[in-house]
């Protein structure tokens, strides 16, 4: 999870002074990041991220970026674990018959 004042003040150290865009002014705010990957929509909300008070582009610092790609690699993982479990359910049968033959 992105923290928005652990990143506030590397993100101002950095700061870009004005919009490549337009050259309008940059202001730091909490934005909402959306990616689609693999038909899936991913999205990491209120993370620091640099609007022009101008054109309104959002310009995103590469700490806030690779955190979100991060984030989305982590979802992967775990879609992929819960596969793998899905595929195991004959072992729980097993348990349980030698759980009841004890019991008795
Ligand atoms: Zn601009």
């Amino acid at each position: 999870m992105a923290n928005f004042e652990e990143y506030k003040e590397l993100l101002e150290e950095n700061a870009p002074s004005e919009c490549q865009a337009c050259g309008g002014p940059l202001v730091l705010e909490k934005v909402n990041l959306e990616d689609y990957q693999g038909g899936k929509l991913f999205m990491m909300e209120k993370v620091p991220a640099f609007v022009c008070q101008n054109c309104g582009e959002i310009w995103v610092p590469e700490p806030v970026m690779l955190e979100f790609e991060r984030m989305i690699e982590t979802v992967k993982l775990k879609k992929q674990e819960k596969n793998v479990k899905k595929k195991t359910p004959v072992k729980k049968h097993k348990e349980k018959k030698k759980n009841i033959r004890e019991e008795h």
